[in-house]
């Protein structure tokens, strides 16, 4: 068995993770502890078909990581094959625009990073340091989602507010969910090379969501900013909207404008308007039993996917190809046939069959021959890119 990556991707309450090896192509192992810091914490490793689900006794990230260093134990021919780990880091700021080693200033880099994502931020830093300890000696890289935007230019990045803004606190849009855009960007290179001398339009829609604009290979602009709460509506976040409903909502409410932004990014989006789930699936199921507001949720979130792929297609020369990843976007025949019907101006046709009967799992063109634009599903695939930057970053 070829060298072996620990893929970790660590929030404030549970920890994913996965074990590649073969270059990144062989999934060995995944899983996913949850609840830490609460009651009933547990670790699931799902192995060769089968899960397991281990208690955990303190709830913390470590034992967390202790957890999956006694599984490696359990499996020695695995065990001894790791040579790296890779962690997922959801905000790099303008310090990180590539993959890095971890030292101790990679770590300080992180932290200083973390004003604009403390809860994430807090819990990447610890789950560094947790694994550095638990698995010394073992190198480790940090993988950014915010790093494929660093390429935006500064009339797309800065937002129109007082320049002193960007010069003292670096206030400025940096976009995320980098990572899946740069798979999607070379996983298209794969299908159709001329691609990646084209221009690319892609929807990353799942809980989170967002588009991204990559012109030759590289992100010109993207719809999330500053924090993922910019552009489309999501599965609870609002998206954009003018930001004087801050002071609006929070003067109606009596609650501070800190309180407001919660119910702009936990209270709003599909669940806000559906009132019924923040979940595309369950929306679905609703809107097909006739539930009105679902479809209206469903209609919105399609309506204003289309005006952010529009919005970030300025940055192109033309729109050569469209891409939908992510758990809606790979999934939702639904949403991808009402956000290409909203852009029908660009000549974006989609073949209804060829949507409706999409293999799953598997990337998939769904144009018309008419279609100005290729039109492709093509499923995402973050923990690959991060093993790859691991193998890459411990073999340079
Ligand atoms: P996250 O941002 O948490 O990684 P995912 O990319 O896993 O989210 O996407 C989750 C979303 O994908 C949910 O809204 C879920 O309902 C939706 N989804 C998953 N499968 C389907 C499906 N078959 N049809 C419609 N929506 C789906």
């Amino acid at each position: 068995m070829a060298d072996s990556i620990l893929v970790i991707n660590c929030g404030s309450s549970s920890l994913k993770f996965a074990i590649l090896s073969n270059a990144g192509q062989t999934l060995i192992v995944e899983g996913i502890a949850e609840r830490l810091g609460s009651d009933n914490s547990s670790i699931s490793f799902k192995f060769e078909g089968e899960k397991t689900v281990i208690a955990l006794q303190d709830s913390s990230h470590k034992q967390a990581v202790t957890q999956i260093k006694h599984w490696l134990e359990e499996h020695p021919h695995i065990q001894k094959n790791l040579v790296g780990i890779g962690h997922r880091v959801v905000h790099g700021g303008e310090t990180f625009t590539h993959s890095v080693l971890i030292d101790q200033n990679v770590i300080q880099g992180i932290a200083d990073c973390s004003q604009f994502a403390p809860l994430h931020t807090a819990a990447h830093v610890i789950g560094i340091e947790v694994a550095m300890q638990i698995f010394p000696g073992l190198p480790q890289v940090a993988v950014f989602d915010t790093a494929f935007h660093q390429t935006l230019e500064p009339v797309q990045y800065l937002y129109p507010i007082p320049m002193a803004m960007y010069r003292d606190h670096h206030f400025r849009k940096y976009g995320f969910h980098g990572t899946s855009y740069r798979y999607i960007s070379q996983r298209l290179a794969e299908l159709d090379p001329k691609s990646h001398q084209q221009g690319v339009l892609a929807a990353h829609l799942g809980n989170g969501a967002s588009t991204c604009a990559i012109n030759k290979g590289k992100s010109s602009d993207t719809s999330m900013g500053i924090t993922p709460l910019e552009g489309l509506m999501m599965g609870t976040r609002c998206g954009s909207l003018d930001p004087s409903l801050i002071s609006f909502i929070s003067k109606a409410e009596h609650i501070s404008s800190d309180e407001a932004l919660d119910i702009l990014n936990k209270k709003s989006g599909l669940l806000g308007i559906s009132e019924l789930s923040n979940d595309c699936r369950t929306l679905e199921e609703a809107m097909v039993s006739g539930d009105n507001r679902a479809k209206l949720a469903l209609d919105m979130f399609a309506a204003r996917t289309a005006k952010y792929l529009a919005s970030v297609a300025t940055t192109l020369e033309s729109i050569d190809h469209l891409v939908f990843t992510g758990g809606i976007g790979e999934n939702s025949s639904y949403l991808r046939h009402v956000i290409c019907q909203n852009l029908k101006a660009f000549n974006i046709s989609i073949n209804e069959d060829k949507n409706n009967n999409a293999p799953r799992g598997m990337a998939s063109e769904i144009h018309t021959r008419h279609s100005n634009t290729k039109v492709w599903i093509i499923p995402t695939n973050e923990e690959l890119v991060i093993a790859l930057d691991t193998f890459s970053l411990i073999n340079n």
